[in-house]
C-alpha cells in the first residue's frame, strides 16, 4: 500500500509554559528504516503528564522550552520503514512509550525499564503523543485485536505498571493482596492482581467513585480510609493474619505505612507510587522481625503482550475507567479537567484524529 495519504504537516498540542497549551502545526516525523509511523487515535492523560503540566519537572527531568505531553497511546500504522517485516500499514497497535538501547547491561538482562539510554515519550527532552502522527521503533508497537478499542489499548500502559508490580513481588495464584490508592494506576493494578489469580483483592482510597470503579476491576473488598482504619480493616478481612502482598500506588506516606502494617509475616511490599518527600518514617523492626521483602517498581518491562492478551480476553472491561473524552483541539481543557476534578474523573482521554 502506498503511504501517499500521510500529510507532511500535522496538529500538535504544545505546552510553552506551565498550564498553557496551544494547538500548532508541526512537520509529520520522518521514519527510519526500523520505525513505523502511527496515526495516533487515543492518548490517556497520566499523573506524570499532569505533574509536568503543573510543576514543569519530575525529579531530575525538567521541561525546557516547548514540550509535548502524553505517553499512554495507541493508533493505526500508516507507514513502515524498509526493515519492518512483522507489521503492516493498517495494523492497529498499542504503543510502548519507552524506546531502549538494546545493548546495555540492563537491556541485555531483560530489565530494559532500567536502561540508562531510554527515550521515553513525554519525559524531557523527548516529546510525547499529543500529536496526530507519531513514530516509534518497530519493536515498541504491539498488534491489538479488532475488538480491543484504542482507549483500552492506551490503558495497557498503566496496566503494565501493575503487571510489573505483580512480577516483581512474585504474586501467586490464590494469594491475598492489599492495594493502596485507586487512581488509574491503582485501578489497573487491581486488574493485574486479578489476572495473576489473587483470591482476595483489598483496596483503599477516600473517593467513592474510585472505590466503585475498583469493584468493577475486580476488587473483592474496598476500604474507605475516611471511614475505617486500613490496617484494622485488613486484619479483620484476613482473620488477623494480614495480606501476603501489599502495593502502594498513591505516593502517600500514610498509605505506605498502612501497606507495610497490613502484611502477614514474610509478606511482600511493592512501592509503586512516589511520595512528594524523599524520606518518610517507616517501621524498621516490623520489616526485620517479619522478614518483609520490599520491591521498588519502575515502569515495566516485557508486559505489553501479556497486557494486551488479558484486556482482550474480556475478563475485565477497562473502558469503564474512561470518564472523559476530548479532541486534540481541547487538550488544554482535558488537562485542566484531569488536574482540577480528580474526584469526578478517572481516565481522561484525548483523541488526536477524532
Ligand atoms: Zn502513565
Ligand atoms: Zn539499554
Amino acid at each position: 500500500m502506498p503511504s501517499t495519504h500521510v500529510p507532511t504537516v500535522m496538529k500538535a498540542a504544545v505546552m510553552h509554559q506551565l498550564r498553557e497549551i496551544s494547538i500548532e502545526e508541526i512537520p509529520v516525523p520522518q521514519i527510519k528504516s526500523d520505525e513505523v509511523l502511527i496515526k495516533v487515535m487515543a492518548v490517556g492523560i497520566c499523573g506524570s503528564d499532569l505533574h509536568y503540566y503543573d510543576h514543569g519537572r519530575i525529579g531530575p527531568y525538567i521541561v525546557e522550552g516547548s514540550f509535548i505531553l502524553g505517553h499512554e497511546c495507541a493508533g493505526e500504522i500508516v507507514d513502515i520503514g524498509d526493515d519492518v517485516h512483522t507489521l503492516r500499514i493498517g495494523d492497529r497497535v498499542a504503543i510502548e512509550p519507552g524506546v531502549t538501547c538494546g545493548v546495555c547491561e540492563m537491556c541485555k538482562a531483560g530489565r530494559y525499564n532500567l536502561c540508562p539510554n531510554v527515550e521515553f515519550l513525554a519525559t524531557p527532552p523527548y516529546d510525547g503523543a499529543f500529536v496526530q502522527y507519531l513514530k516509534i521503533r518497530q519493536d515498541f508497537a504491539f498488534l491489538i485485536p479488532d475488538h480491543l478499542s484504542y482507549e483500552e489499548a492506551a490503558l495497557v500502559e498503566p496496566f503494565s505498571v501493575g503487571i510489573h508490580a505483580a512480577a516483581r513481588s512474585k504474586l501467586q495464584p490464590g494469594s491475598t493482596i492489599a492495594i493502596m490508592g485507586m487512581g488509574p494506576v491503582g485501578l489497573m493494578a487491581v486488574a493485574a492482581a486479578k489476572a495473576y489469580g489473587a483470591s482476595k483483592i483489598i483496596v483503599t482510597d477516600l473517593e467513592p467513585l474510585r472505590l466503585d470503579a475498583a469493584k468493577k476491576m475486580g476488587a473483592t473488598h474496598v476500604i474507605n480510609v475516611l471511614e475505617q482504619d486500613a490496617i484494622e480493616a485488613i486484619q479483620t478481612i484476613t482473620n488477623g493474619v494480614g495480606v501476603d502482598t501489599a502495593w502502594e500506588t498513591a505516593g502517600s506516606p500514610k498509605a505506605l505505612q498502612a501497606a507495610l502494617g497490613s502484611l502477614r509475616r514474610g509478606g511482600k511490599l511493592a512501592i509503586v507510587g512516589l511520595p512528594a518527600q524523599a524520606e518518610i518514617p517507616i517501621n524498621i523492626p516490623f520489616i526485620a522481625d517479619n522478614e518483609v521483602d520490599i520491591y521498588g517498581v519502575f515502569r515495566y518491562a516485557n508486559t505489553y503482550p501479556k497486557g494486551i492478551e488479558f484486556l482482550s480476553s474480556g475478563q475485565i472491561d477497562a473502558s469503564v475507567l474512561v470518564t472523559d473524552k476530548y479532541p486534540l483541539e481541547q487538550t488544554y481543557e482535558a488537562m485542566e479537567r484531569a488536574l482540577n476534578h480528580k474526584s469526578e474523573c478517572l481516565k481522561v482521554v484525548v483523541y488526536p484524529n477524532a
